[in-house]
């Protein structure tokens, strides 16, 4: 497969310092007068530029440290900083800005609204984030070629394969040019030859320079990260730099 365009306009954090940096993090679920301890004093940075997989199996936590990173929900202790803002002392208002800035999301189900088309779809952040109509369009399009996707621009989702689908969100999450991607099993509803296609594309973006997370339960999917920090009952037991296995050798 090819991808139409090259991967333009993204603007590299060259920076060297972390981009993310956790301290001691905690965070329980509270359910009726059980406490489930989810996270147990997690503690890791990231630096820009870097591609790593958090890997366990379901239940070890990925989710809920992700959703931490991503703002979407906090942590009950602990320090977050985010290129060098301590996330926990942002209001709600505050919060939700940054998490539009800085943060771009993939999730297992792509998450697109179905009566939009895949520009529409691109476009959307870029309308919360008050970027005039004709720049949006001009960016959603810009973003969609990116992904291999321009020709299936005007398509809702229901017209495009799950690979399709994924790459939409890709472009999504990279339309607003965030600082870090976060993804969570972002290949989990993909057969492998897909999820090879949308790990290709992911490497492709990081090999310009930016971040991204990739939270999987998928051995092969973890390898073709550059680091993998394995969690196990909510403590990370490895973490570790690993020989980055391209996708593109399997598709
Ligand atoms: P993973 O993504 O690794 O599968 P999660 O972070 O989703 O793990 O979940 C970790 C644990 O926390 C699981 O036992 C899960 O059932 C529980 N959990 C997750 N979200 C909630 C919630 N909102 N309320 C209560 N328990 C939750
Ligand atoms: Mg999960």
């Amino acid at each position: 497969m090819s991808y139409c365009g090259i991967l333009f306009g993204i603007q590299p954090n060259t920076n060297k310092t972390n981009m993310i940096e956790i301290k001691d993090l905690h965070k329980s679920y509270q359910m009726g007068s059980n406490s489930l301890h989810v996270l147990k004093g997690i503690n890791f940075s990231v630096k820009a530029g870097e591609l790593v997989a958090i890997m366990g199996s379901s239940g070890s936590g990925k989710s809920t440290l992700l959703n931490i990173l991503g703002m979407l929900d906090v942590a009950d202790s602990g320090e977050y900083k985010l290129d060098g803002v301590t996330i926990k002392d942002l209001n709600e208002t505050k919060a939700a800005k940054y998490r539009n800035k800085f943060l771009g999301f993939v999730f297992q189900s792509f998450n697109l609204i179905n009566y939009k088309t895949a520009l529409e779809n691109v476009a959307l952040p870029l309308y919360y984030q008050r970027i005039p109509r004709k720049e949006r369009q001009e960016k959603a399009l810009k973003y969609l070629e990116m992904v291999g996707l321009k020709e299936w621009s005007h398509h809702l989702p229901s017209e495009l394969s799950g690979g399709q689908n994924q790459r939409v969100a890709v472009a999504r999450a990279m339309a607003s040019e965030p600082k870090v991607i976060l993804a969570d099993e972002l290949t989990g509803a993909l057969d492998s030859t897909t999820s090879y296609e949308v790990m290709d594309l992911i490497q492709k973006i990081n090999d310009q320079g930016n971040t991204i997370l990739v939270v999987t339960h998928e051995d092969d999917i973890a390898h073709m990260c550059k680091r993998i920090v394995y969690l196990k009952d909510g403590v990370i037991i490895k973490d570790e730099k690993v020989k980055q296995v391209r996708a593109s050798e399997y598709v």
